[in-house]
Protein backbone atom coordinates (compact mmCIF):
# COMPACT_ATOMS: atom_id res chain seq x y z
CA UNK A 1 0.00 0.00 0.00
CA UNK A 2 1.46 3.72 -0.63
CA UNK A 3 3.05 5.37 1.80
CA UNK A 4 0.55 8.55 1.07
CA UNK A 5 -1.70 8.71 4.31
CA UNK A 6 -5.11 9.00 3.74
CA UNK A 7 -7.00 12.26 4.91
CA UNK A 8 -9.78 12.24 7.45
CA UNK A 9 -12.80 13.08 5.68
CA UNK A 10 -15.78 14.71 6.90
CA UNK A 11 -18.70 14.85 4.48
CA UNK A 12 -20.43 17.81 4.15
CA UNK A 13 -21.86 19.51 6.99
CA UNK A 14 -20.54 16.79 9.15
CA UNK A 15 -23.36 14.51 8.43
CA UNK A 16 -21.87 11.35 8.16
CA UNK A 17 -24.63 8.91 6.59
CA UNK A 18 -23.99 9.12 2.97
CA UNK A 19 -25.72 7.16 0.05
CA UNK A 20 -22.24 6.09 -2.42
CA UNK A 21 -23.44 5.76 -6.05
CA UNK A 22 -21.00 3.11 -7.30
CA UNK A 23 -20.02 2.54 -11.34
CA UNK A 24 -17.86 -0.67 -10.30
CA UNK A 25 -15.31 -2.03 -7.77
CA UNK A 26 -12.41 -0.50 -9.05
CA UNK A 27 -13.58 2.78 -9.13
CA UNK A 28 -15.19 2.39 -5.53
CA UNK A 29 -12.75 0.46 -3.55
CA UNK A 30 -10.29 3.48 -2.73
CA UNK A 31 -14.08 5.44 -2.12
CA UNK A 32 -15.36 2.73 0.46
CA UNK A 33 -12.25 2.29 2.25
CA UNK A 34 -11.34 5.49 2.97
CA UNK A 35 -15.08 6.34 3.95
CA UNK A 36 -14.70 3.49 6.12
CA UNK A 37 -11.09 4.76 7.58
CA UNK A 38 -13.18 8.37 8.40
CA UNK A 39 -16.28 6.76 10.18
CA UNK A 40 -18.92 7.13 7.44
CA UNK A 41 -21.79 5.46 7.85
CA UNK A 42 -22.47 4.87 3.94
CA UNK A 43 -24.74 2.71 1.78
CA UNK A 44 -24.11 1.54 -1.82
CA UNK A 45 -26.33 2.53 -4.34
CA UNK A 46 -25.92 0.41 -7.96
CA UNK A 47 -27.40 1.42 -10.45
CA UNK A 48 -25.94 1.67 -14.21
CA UNK A 49 -28.29 0.78 -16.69
CA UNK A 50 -25.63 2.20 -19.30
CA UNK A 51 -23.52 -0.86 -18.78
CA UNK A 52 -23.65 -3.23 -22.13
CA UNK A 53 -24.35 -6.21 -22.43
CA UNK A 54 -25.71 -7.42 -19.48
CA UNK A 55 -23.06 -9.90 -18.91
CA UNK A 56 -20.31 -7.28 -18.27
CA UNK A 57 -23.06 -5.67 -16.27
CA UNK A 58 -23.35 -8.62 -14.18
CA UNK A 59 -19.18 -8.73 -14.01
CA UNK A 60 -19.28 -5.13 -12.91
CA UNK A 61 -21.88 -5.71 -9.71
CA UNK A 62 -21.06 -8.99 -8.63
CA UNK A 63 -17.23 -7.95 -8.39
CA UNK A 64 -18.43 -4.63 -6.32
CA UNK A 65 -21.21 -6.87 -4.04
CA UNK A 66 -18.34 -9.23 -3.38
CA UNK A 67 -16.35 -6.49 -2.04
CA UNK A 68 -19.02 -4.29 -0.34
CA UNK A 69 -19.90 -8.10 1.51
CA UNK A 70 -16.19 -8.27 2.64
CA UNK A 71 -16.53 -5.03 4.43
CA UNK A 72 -20.23 -5.31 5.99
CA UNK A 73 -21.59 -2.27 3.52
CA UNK A 74 -24.96 -2.38 2.60
CA UNK A 75 -26.11 -2.69 -1.12
CA UNK A 76 -28.82 -1.69 -2.79
CA UNK A 77 -29.51 -3.59 -6.33
CA UNK A 78 -31.33 -1.17 -8.15
CA UNK A 79 -32.95 -1.88 -11.34
CA UNK A 80 -31.19 -2.40 -14.77
CA UNK A 81 -33.79 -0.10 -16.96
CA UNK A 82 -31.75 -0.38 -20.11
CA UNK A 83 -35.16 0.89 -22.39
CA UNK A 84 -35.05 3.88 -20.49
CA UNK A 85 -31.48 4.37 -20.55
CA UNK A 86 -31.80 3.68 -24.86
CA UNK A 87 -34.51 6.35 -24.73
CA UNK A 88 -32.56 9.37 -23.50
CA UNK A 89 -29.71 7.88 -25.11
CA UNK A 90 -32.03 8.41 -28.17
CA UNK A 91 -29.85 11.15 -31.10
CA UNK A 92 -26.51 10.69 -28.88
CA UNK A 93 -25.29 7.69 -30.31
CA UNK A 94 -22.27 9.34 -32.21
CA UNK A 95 -21.37 11.92 -29.63
CA UNK A 96 -17.76 11.61 -28.59
CA UNK A 97 -17.56 10.41 -24.50
CA UNK A 98 -17.68 13.22 -22.21
CA UNK A 99 -20.08 14.92 -24.26
CA UNK A 100 -24.14 15.56 -24.12
CA UNK A 101 -24.82 11.33 -23.38
CA UNK A 102 -22.37 11.36 -20.98
CA UNK A 103 -23.95 13.88 -18.65
CA UNK A 104 -27.42 12.35 -19.98
CA UNK A 105 -25.97 9.36 -18.78
CA UNK A 106 -25.11 11.22 -15.69
CA UNK A 107 -27.87 12.60 -14.75
CA UNK A 108 -29.86 9.38 -15.23
CA UNK A 109 -28.25 7.67 -12.58
CA UNK A 110 -28.12 10.07 -10.17
CA UNK A 111 -31.33 11.34 -10.55
CA UNK A 112 -32.29 7.96 -9.32
CA UNK A 113 -29.68 8.38 -6.75
CA UNK A 114 -30.97 11.43 -5.83
CA UNK A 115 -34.61 9.75 -5.06
CA UNK A 116 -33.71 6.86 -3.20
CA UNK A 117 -31.22 9.08 -1.00
CA UNK A 118 -34.31 11.30 -0.68
CA UNK A 119 -37.28 8.34 0.10
CA UNK A 120 -34.61 6.50 2.77
CA UNK A 121 -32.87 9.76 4.54
CA UNK A 122 -29.56 10.12 3.64
CA UNK A 123 -28.51 13.74 3.75
CA UNK A 124 -25.61 13.38 1.60
CA UNK A 125 -24.90 11.20 -1.46
CA UNK A 126 -21.46 10.95 -3.40
CA UNK A 127 -20.07 8.97 -6.71
CA UNK A 128 -17.09 7.02 -7.16
CA UNK A 129 -17.29 8.02 -10.88
CA UNK A 130 -14.88 11.07 -10.60
CA UNK A 131 -12.32 9.15 -9.18
CA UNK A 132 -11.14 7.76 -13.08
CA UNK A 133 -8.83 9.91 -14.52
CA UNK A 134 -10.76 9.38 -17.52
CA UNK A 135 -13.82 10.92 -16.75
CA UNK A 136 -14.65 15.31 -16.54
CA UNK A 137 -14.83 15.47 -12.45
CA UNK A 138 -16.50 18.71 -13.58
CA UNK A 139 -19.39 17.10 -15.73
CA UNK A 140 -19.89 14.31 -12.62
CA UNK A 141 -19.70 17.29 -10.41
CA UNK A 142 -22.52 19.52 -11.74
CA UNK A 143 -24.81 16.18 -12.73
CA UNK A 144 -24.58 15.50 -8.87
CA UNK A 145 -25.41 18.99 -7.88
CA UNK A 146 -28.29 19.18 -10.33
CA UNK A 147 -29.94 15.70 -9.04
CA UNK A 148 -29.28 16.60 -5.46
CA UNK A 149 -31.05 19.80 -6.00
CA UNK A 150 -34.46 18.41 -6.55
CA UNK A 151 -34.92 17.83 -2.80
CA UNK A 152 -34.70 19.83 -0.09
CA UNK A 153 -31.97 18.52 2.29
CA UNK A 154 -29.96 16.79 0.13
CA UNK A 155 -26.50 17.73 -1.22
CA UNK A 156 -24.01 16.34 -3.13
CA UNK A 157 -20.34 15.25 -1.60
CA UNK A 158 -18.33 16.82 -4.79
CA UNK A 159 -14.77 15.35 -3.03
CA UNK A 160 -12.02 14.80 -5.22
CA UNK A 161 -11.55 10.93 -4.79
CA UNK A 162 -8.47 11.18 -6.60
CA UNK A 163 -6.47 13.44 -4.08
CA UNK A 164 -4.08 12.39 -1.04
CA UNK A 165 -3.46 9.48 -3.16
CA UNK A 166 -6.23 8.06 -3.90
CA UNK A 167 -5.83 7.21 -7.70
CA UNK A 168 -2.65 4.98 -6.69
CA UNK A 169 -4.61 2.97 -3.92
CA UNK A 170 -7.47 2.72 -6.18
CA UNK A 171 -5.18 0.70 -8.28
CA UNK A 172 -3.06 -1.12 -5.11
CA UNK A 173 -6.89 -1.69 -4.32
CA UNK A 174 -7.95 -3.55 -7.74
CA UNK A 175 -4.60 -5.34 -7.99
CA UNK A 176 -4.40 -6.71 -4.20
CA UNK A 177 -8.64 -7.91 -4.82
CA UNK A 178 -7.92 -9.21 -8.27
CA UNK A 179 -10.90 -6.79 -9.39
CA UNK A 180 -12.29 -7.66 -12.89
CA UNK A 181 -10.84 -5.21 -15.20
CA UNK A 182 -13.66 -3.38 -17.45
CA UNK A 183 -11.85 -2.07 -20.85
CA UNK A 184 -14.53 0.52 -21.94
CA UNK A 185 -16.73 3.21 -19.98
CA UNK A 186 -19.67 0.98 -20.29
CA UNK A 187 -22.57 1.46 -22.79
CA UNK A 188 -22.59 0.05 -26.16
CA UNK A 189 -21.50 3.23 -27.62
CA UNK A 190 -18.49 3.39 -25.76
CA UNK A 191 -17.44 -0.54 -26.72
CA UNK A 192 -18.09 0.24 -30.37
CA UNK A 193 -15.83 3.56 -30.05
CA UNK A 194 -13.02 1.78 -27.93
CA UNK A 195 -13.27 -1.50 -30.27
CA UNK A 196 -12.54 1.28 -33.30
CA UNK A 197 -9.62 2.28 -31.46
CA UNK A 198 -8.34 -1.13 -30.89
CA UNK A 199 -8.48 -1.87 -34.44
CA UNK A 200 -6.42 1.41 -35.54
CA UNK A 201 -4.03 0.40 -33.53
CA UNK A 202 -4.04 -3.26 -34.58
CA UNK A 203 -5.21 -4.30 -31.49
CA UNK A 204 -7.65 -7.50 -30.96
CA UNK A 205 -11.75 -6.16 -29.63
CA UNK A 206 -12.56 -6.40 -26.39
CA UNK A 207 -13.25 -9.92 -24.41
CA UNK A 208 -15.59 -9.68 -21.99
CA UNK A 209 -14.91 -11.11 -19.01
CA UNK A 210 -11.47 -12.26 -19.42
CA UNK A 211 -9.06 -9.40 -17.42
CA UNK A 212 -8.57 -9.22 -13.83
CA UNK A 213 -6.47 -6.82 -12.12
CA UNK A 214 -3.16 -9.31 -10.80
CA UNK A 215 -0.56 -8.11 -8.51
CA UNK A 216 1.68 -7.19 -11.75
CA UNK A 217 -0.66 -5.91 -13.86
CA UNK A 218 0.65 -2.37 -15.70
CA UNK A 219 -1.93 0.22 -15.95
CA UNK A 220 -1.61 2.52 -18.97
S1 LIG B 1 -19.33 6.66 -22.47
FE1 LIG B 1 -19.66 6.07 -20.31
S2 LIG B 1 -20.49 7.88 -19.26
FE2 LIG B 1 -20.65 8.19 -21.49
S3 LIG B 1 -22.72 7.49 -22.01
FE3 LIG B 1 -21.38 5.74 -22.31
S4 LIG B 1 -21.38 4.63 -20.34
FE4 LIG B 1 -22.24 6.67 -19.97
Amino acid sequence: MTDTKRPILTPPGGKMKVLLHSCCAPCSGEVMEAMLASGVDYTIFFYNPNIHPEREYLLRKDENVRFADKHGVPFVDADYDTDNWFARAKGMEWTPERGVRCTMCFDMRFERTALYAHEHGFPIMTSSLGISRWKNMAQINESGARACARYEGLSYWDYNWRKGGGAARMIEISKREEFYQQEYCGCVYSLRDTNAHRRGQGRKPVEIGVRFYRPDTSVD
